[in-house]
């Protein structure tokens, strides 16, 4: 684990719509989502920043060791990396980004409980 998949600060926090990953803005644009990138190509692009993540999410989580913990596994983020993450995230991935993903054979399941 890096200390930069923990949000630097507070204000300006934004959560992946894939994983619910939450870092800052600026981490996005810099690193890229640390499960997420190799599809959602964020690094250097904030554009694909505003797209694929949201200002609006609720409820954090810690993960320090994402594989033994069934709360990880409850919200189907134990096969990512430790770092902070979202109970619910509410936005829409972009259409594109959906398709590719499929063609890579990932199913998108969006992160927002919030409405059930
Ligand atoms: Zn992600």
């Amino acid at each position: 684990m890096t200390l930069e998949t923990i949000p630097k600060d507070l204000r300006g926090l934004r959560a992946c719509l894939v994983c619910s990953l939450i870092k800052t803005f600026d981490q996005f644009e810099y690193e890229g989502c640390d499960n997420c990138d190799e599809f959602l190509r964020m690094k250097n692009n904030r554009d694909n920043v505003y797209d694929c993540t949201s200002s609006n999410f609720d409820g954090m989580i810690a993960a320090m060791s994402p594989e033994d913990s069934w709360v990880c596994k409850w919200q189907r983020i134990n096969r990512f990396c430790k770092g902070i993450y979202a109970i619910s995230v509410s936005g829409r991935l972009p259409a594109g980004v959906i398709r590719e993903m499929k063609s890579r054979g990932i199913v998108y399941k969006p992160r927002d409980t919030s409405q059930r």
